[in-house]
C-alpha cells in the first residue's frame, strides 16, 4: 500500500446485513416482501401513500431490534483514529454507522429516522410511526414523508461527496452491488481522479472489474482486517523512524 491520507468509504446494505437488515435482492426481486416500484418511487407515495408510510414505520421499527457489528465497529474505529481526511458514504438508511460511533458519515439514501416535509423542506428526528396525516411541525401542513432517496430523486450531498472523491487517495467500496447509480459510478471517478480502489464484499460485484482488487468475504471479518491494516500503515507513516 503507497503512501494514503484520504480515504473515501461507501457503504452499502451487505454492511448491515450481519446486524439482521435484509439486503435488496430477496427472492423474486422483492424487498421485504414488496416491488420496489410499489414503496421506493414518489409515484408509490402519491398513489399509496399510507403503504409506504407503513411499509417504512416497520423498517424504522425494526432499528430498535438490531446493533452495529464488527464491520460498522471498525469503520468507527478508523474514524476516530485515521489523522487524514476521511468519509464514509452510506447508502443504508439505518442508524447502525452512527450507533456505532462514527461521526465522518454521510446518508446518501436517507434516513429511516428523519421526517421531511414536502411542503415547507424541513427535516425532523422521527423515531416513531409517521401516519400519512401528521401534522409538519413547523409549517402545519400534512406533506411529512420519510426522508428516504426514492428511485428517481437526486441522492443527498453530492457536492461534498464528489469533493472528497476528487481528493481520495483510496476509494473503499463495501458491501454493495453496484447497480444503483450514482453510487455505482464512484468507483471509476475515484479511479479518473487518481485513487487506488479497493472492494470488499461477499461476491463478486456488478461493479467489480471496475476496482483494482475486490476482496470477497463477510463485512463482519474482512472490513476489521482490512482497518487494523490501513491504521498499522498510517503508525508506519507517522512513527520518527520511518522519515
Ligand atoms: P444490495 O442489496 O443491492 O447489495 C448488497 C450487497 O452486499 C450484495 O452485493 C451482497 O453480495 C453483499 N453482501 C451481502 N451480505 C454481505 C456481508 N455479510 N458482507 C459483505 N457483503 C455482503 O444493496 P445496496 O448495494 O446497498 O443497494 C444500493 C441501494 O439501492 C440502496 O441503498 C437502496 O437505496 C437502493 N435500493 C435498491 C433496491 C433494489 O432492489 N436494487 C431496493 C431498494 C433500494
Amino acid at each position: 500500500m503507497g503512501a494514503i491520507r484520504n480515504i473515501v468509504i461507501l457503504t452499502g446494505a451487505g454492511v448491515s446485513a450481519e446486524s439482521g437488515i435484509a439486503t435488496f435482492r430477496g427472492p423474486g426481486g422483492l424487498w421485504e416482501g414488496h416491488r420496489v416500484e410499489d414503496v421506493c418511487t414518489p409515484e408509490a407515495l402519491a398513489r399509496d401513500p399510507a403503504l409506504v408510510h407503513r411499509f417504512y414505520d416497520l423498517r424504522r421499527a425494526a432499528l430498535r431490534d438490531v446493533r452495529p457489528n464488527a464491520a460498522h465497529t471498525a469503520l468507527a474505529r478508523l474514524d476516530r483514529e485515521w489523522t487524514g481526511d476521511l468519509l464514509i458514504v452510506t447508502q443504508n438508511v439505518d442508524d447502525l454507522h452512527e450507533r456505532a460511533g462514527a461521526e465522518r458519515l454521510v446518508h446518501m439514501h436517507g434516513e429511516l429516522q428523519s421526517a421531511l416535509c414536502a411542503a415547507c423542506g424541513v427535516r425532523e428526528r422521527w423515531t416513531d410511526a409517521l401516519p400519512p396525516e401528521t401534522e409538519c411541525p413547523n409549517c402545519g401542513t400534512f406533506a411529512l414523508r420519510p426522508d428516504i432517496v426514492f428511485f428517481g430523486e437526486m441522492p443527498y450531498h453530492m457536492d461534498r461527496i464528489e469533493a472528497a472523491l476528487a481528493a481520495a487517495d483510496l476509494f473503499v467500496s463495501i458491501g454493495t452491488s453496484g447497480a444503483v447509480y450514482p453510487a455505482a459510478g464512484f468507483v471509476q471517478m475515484a479511479d479518473a481522479y487518481g485513487a487506488d480502489t479497493l472492494e470488499l464484499n461477499l461476491e463478486r460485484s456488478a461493479g467489480s472489474g471496475f476496482f483494482a482488487r475486490s476482496e470477497l468475504g463477510a463485512a463482519g471479518e474482512l472490513v476489521p482486517a482490512w482497518v487494523d491494516t490501513v491504521l498499522a500503515a498510517q503508525s508506519t507513516q507517522s512513527s520518527p523512524m520511518s522519515r
